[in-house]
């Protein structure tokens, strides 16, 4: 991992806590990196949006609130249900092989015993939300990276590796991809505007929990 991969991890998974001051010369020793490629990365973080940037106060982790989570929710549910009506009107044979071959991974991850591993549960997972809409306009692939990316530091920080605590979705996916290639619109955008909403909720319950 670069410095950027592994300063966004520790963003993501909460070792730099929100609202932490990033103090460039520890990070310096620490990373054992010098300033240029440091300073690069700690841009690049912030033109994602997973660090603030004030003139003469430097960089900063973003607090998180929970009117933020629920506008993530929000926005990332109606991009999420534009790409999907975008992907149904042009995906084609190998749309829906690649929807097929991922709901079939991301069954195995969640049927794993005694418990799920959670790491390769959230690979497969966004595998499966990323074939649905794979054929959609790469300008909303882009647009879902930004918010995704976002939200992900919000899902990491509340649950950790308490994959024992997340809640079972097989059913919940297992109707969403059906109901795609059928390409039954009405009933995919409830589907998955639900798989959000109950996203956000148990978010947010252990977020108030912590
Ligand atoms: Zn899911």
């Amino acid at each position: 991992m670069n410095i950027e991969e592994r300063l966004q991890e520790e963003i993501l998974d909460g070792r730099l806590s929100p609202g932490l001051k990033i103090n460039i010369s520890s990070l310096k020793k620490e990373y054992q990196v010098s300033l240029a490629p440091l300073r690069e990365a700690l841009s690049r973080l912030a033109s994602k949006g997973l660090l603030d940037f004030e003139q003469n106060k430097g960089f900063k982790v973003p607090e998180v609130s929970e009117q933020e989570l629920r506008d993530l929710y929000e926005i990332n549910a109606h991009l999420e249900a534009l790409a999907l009506e975008q992907a149904m009107d042009r995906g084609g044979a190998g749309w829906e092989e690649e929807i097929v071959a991922s709901l079939f991974q991301l069954g195995k991850a969640e049927s794993r015993t005694p418990q799920p591993d959670y790491d390769e549960w959230r690979a497969a997972d966004t595998r499966f939300h990323h074939a649905l809409i794979a054929p959609c306009s790469p300008i909303l692939i882009d647009f879902r990276k930004q918010a995704h990316l976002k939200t992900a530091r919000y899902v990491r920080i509340a649950f950790g590796n308490a994959i024992s605590e997340m809640p079972k979705y097989s059913q919940e996916h297992k109707e969403l991809a059906d109901a795609v290639l059928k390409r039954d619109k009405n009933k995919a955008q409830k589907i998955l505007k639900e798989h959000f909403q109950k996203g956000c909720e148990l978010v947010l319950q252990k977020y108030k929990g912590l």
